[in-house]
């Protein structure tokens, strides 16, 4: 059992049917049928013109941010934000691009009037701002539909671009049970991870207009993400995109009655208020020593990264009966301190 992140989802055995099937070519010629049938009907399922398939979320993030500034541009985005914090700096190490952080509230949000004063002026003292990049959903937050058509009409006032890092955007539409366009509609580009809750083994997707994923396919190239057979991942990524949206829904119930039996042992603390989707933070008392507490997890075979707050992500290869366990080994561990 392994509670470190949805990263460690195995893929399923159709998965592996399709991948053992999957008609392939080389990606770089254009010629791979697999891959192509995932951009193209990705792209449509999510009301874009182009999508581009990438090695990762973090490659999909960096060839967005690539694409939408130029040297000495840049973005704004959150403290928490993935493509900020997470990321080694590649948009400003690669790209030359400077990232304008701004706190995030409570919920997630970025305060728009705080976005608004961090807008530079065209004057030749101050980078140039062109993109304002959200993260939903973010530390498990889902951003609200609201927030999202206020955050589009800033960046139409202000004349930027916006990118969403949708590493986890379907669990955002499955918590707020909306078709994924009510959240993609408001943003130029979008990311989603095919890897993490989706339990593809490999593999990102960016979406976009025609023109910025033509930029991003050569970007892609230029970072060494131009893949030959590619078509044996993408095969996987659609089953994930058609198949396994559904298991969201139980990944979310989990890490809800995780939070609550959390809440019933001494020493840990859940805002069960910020629990929407599958991940679950837990405040950790001091008198509980995290180091000893993951090892001892670790004789039974329960993985935990010890951090505090103490991250739980729930998903496809952790089911209720889990859940169980891990909250009675951490019952019988805090009852013998
Ligand atoms: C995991 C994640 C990424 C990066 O994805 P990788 O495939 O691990 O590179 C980007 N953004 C967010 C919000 C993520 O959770």
């Amino acid at each position: 059992m392994d509670f470190r992140s949805d990263t460690v989802t195995k893929p399923t055995d159709l998965m592996r049917q399709v991948m053992a099937e999957a008609i392939v070519g080389d990606d770089v010629y254009g010629d791979d049928p697999t891959v192509n049938d995932l951009e193209q009907w990705s792209a449509k399922r999510h009301g874009f013109e182009a999508a581009l398939f990438t090695t990762s979320g973090t490659q999909a993030n960096l060839l967005a941010l690539m694409a939408h500034c130029e040297r000495g541009d840049e973005y704004l985005c959150g403290q928490q934000a993935h493509n900020y914090k997470y990321e080694a700096g590649g948009a400003a190490v690669l790209g030359s691009i400077q990232p304008q952080p701004i706190e995030n509230n409570p919920d997630g949000t970025l305060d728009l009037a705080k976005l608004q004063a961090a807008v530079k002026p065209d004057d030749s003292h101050f980078a140039r701002t062109k993109l304002l990049s959200l993260e939903n959903t973010i530390n498990g937050k889902v951003l609200p539909l609201s927030y999202l058509a206020q955050a589009r009409q800033f960046v139409d006032k202000n004349g930027l671009a916006l990118h969403l890092d949708g590493a986890r955007v379907y669990n955002a539409a499955v918590a707020l049970e909306v078709d994924i366009k009510e959240i993609a509609q408001h943003f130029d580009s979008m990311t989603i991870c095919l890897s993490k809750g989706l339990s593809a083994p490999i593999g990102s997707l960016l979406l976009g207009n025609h023109e910025f994923i033509a930029k991003a396919r050569r970007l892609r190239k230029i970072v060494g993400g131009g893949m030959r057979q590619a078509g044996i991942l993408a095969a996987a990524g659609k089953i994930a995109l058609t198949e396994q949206i559904e298991q969201l829904k139980q990944d979310h119930q989990n890490a809800k009655s995780l939070a609550y039996a959390l809440n019933d042992i001494d020493g840990f603390d859940v805002n069960t208020k910020y629990v929407q989707t599958n991940i679950v933070f837990a405040k950790v008392s001091p008198s509980i020593d995290l180091e000893h507490l993951a090892n001892q997890l670790k004789a039974d075979n329960i993985i935990i990264s010890p951090s505090n707050p103490l991250r739980f992500v729930t998903h496809k290869d952790i089911d209720h009966s889990d859940i169980e366990t891990l909250v009675t080994k951490l019952k019988a561990f805090t009852t013998a301190l």
